[in-house]
């Protein structure tokens, strides 16, 4: 962090280079003057007294004081100029110096403030000079701290609010068998297993979802071919699909150039995308998966013929913990992180993700890889 007193000592210091420059320049201008002067003039005085006639005789010994006192008027008046440019420097100096660390000093105790907790601090950015821009990055900066925090606090809150559920399902559970309100069946206890198996999931998504937002996330890239990674999830799905009446399709060219992904991030993305259409996709639907490639890359997309989702939703259903129906969404067993993953899975390889969706007729998830 600037201290107030190493703006001060920028002050000095640019004050000093400006009267140093100032100094230097004014004492090289003032010699040269001079001596160029002075020695052209007493050429020019001899070369008069070399003269024939009334001239030549004139410029014998008054000339000579004549050119003597005009090179000392000279001198002196060097001597003021040179003095007066100096302290000229010096009040320029300051005064442009003042509009150089005025502002960085504005933005130095705006910084103070965000570090002391206050992230609404905004510093004034009028003008075009680099210090307004600087200024105008602080802001960025500062506004990027407060969402952050603000998404932080948001995340305790709804890390506490998810594990509060199940967990209280299982104590209520566990309390009830203790006071012998509730048999300890095979099938009481299956159902208290299932709660764990959700719990485990969301502790894991979680913990997938905040390596892959910190980047600490390993990719194990390398060459692959998208079309056999999404085969091998479909026919890993398939049968799943069937049971519930669902035509799966898979529409790829034969020949994909390779894309350079880890495997088992990229499977990840596609099984939580065809989770999803499964999960949503009514019996006797459809989802189709489509691989399309262009110049750059490929874009996967995977479209079902579920409810679609309300427009007003789309932009945020990759946030993590948002689901559109709320009750409807967790009693399917889902965390609200699953497209959260996606999207960061996805754009830690270099790719994007999008969707579109019409209600009442199917949405369609799409993700882009690039080639390379
Ligand atoms: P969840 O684990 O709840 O499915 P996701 O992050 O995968 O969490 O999805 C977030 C929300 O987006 C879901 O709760 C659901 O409301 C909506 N959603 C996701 N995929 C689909 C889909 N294919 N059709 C309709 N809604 C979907």
């Amino acid at each position: 962090m600037t201290k107030p007193n190493l703006l001060r000592r920028l002050s000095v210091r640019l004050t000093l280079a400006f009267l140093l420059a100032a100094t230097l320049g004014v004492t090289l201008v003032a010699v040269l003057a001079y001596r160029s002067t002075a020695s052209d003039f007493q050429n020019f005085v001899h070369h008069l007294g070399n003269m024939p006639g009334m001239m030549g005789g004139m410029m014998g010994g008054p000339a000579a004081q004549a050119s003597l006192e005009f090179l000392q008027n000279f001198g002196r008046t060097l001597w003021i100029a040179g003095i007066l440019g100096v302290v000229l420097a010096i009040i320029l100096g300051w005064l442009f110096t003042r509009q150089i660390v005025a502002p960085l000093r504005k933005v130095s105790e705006a910084a103070r403030r965000v570090a002391a907790g206050d992230y609404t601090q905004k510093v004034d950015t009028r003008g075009t000079s680099e210090l307004a821009e600087l200024g105008g990055s602080f802001n960025v900066m500062a506004a990027a701290l407060d969402r952050d925090r603000e998404s932080r606090k948001n995340l305790v809150a709804d890390i506490a609010h998810e594990l509060r559920t199940p967990l209280s399902v299982l104590q209520g559970n566990v309390e009830a068998m203790q006071d012998g309100v509730l048999e300890a069946s095979a099938e009481n206890l299956a159902l208290l297993h299932q709660e764990t198996l959700l719990l485990a999931r969301l502790v894991e998504d979680l913990r997938t979802l905040s390596l892959a937002e910190s980047g600490q996330l390993k990719f194990n890239s390398q060459a692959n071919d998208l079309k056999e990674l999404f085969s091998k999830v479909v026919e890993a799905l398939r049968t799943r699909f069937e049971s519930k009446n669902i035509r799966l399709e898979l529409a790829a060219p034969d020949r994909l150039e390779p894309v350079r992904v880890d495997n088992l991030r990229t499977e990840q993305v596609i099984r939580n995308l065809l989770n999803n259409a499964f999960q949503y996709t009514p019996e006797g639907g459809k989802v189709v998966v489509r691989l399309t490639p262009d110049d750059h890359g490929i874009e996967a997309s995977i479209a079902d013929s579920g409810p679609g989702i309300p427009p007003e939703h789309l932009p945020r259903v990759f946030d993590r913990f948002y689901r559109v129906d709320r009750s409807r969404a967790r009693s399917t067993g889902g965390s609200g992180l699953g497209l959260a993953i996606v999207k960061q899975l996805v754009e830690a390889q270099g790719g994007s993700v999008r969707v579109t969706s019409r209600v009442g007729q199917g949405s369609t998830f799409f993700f882009y890889l690039p080639y390379s």
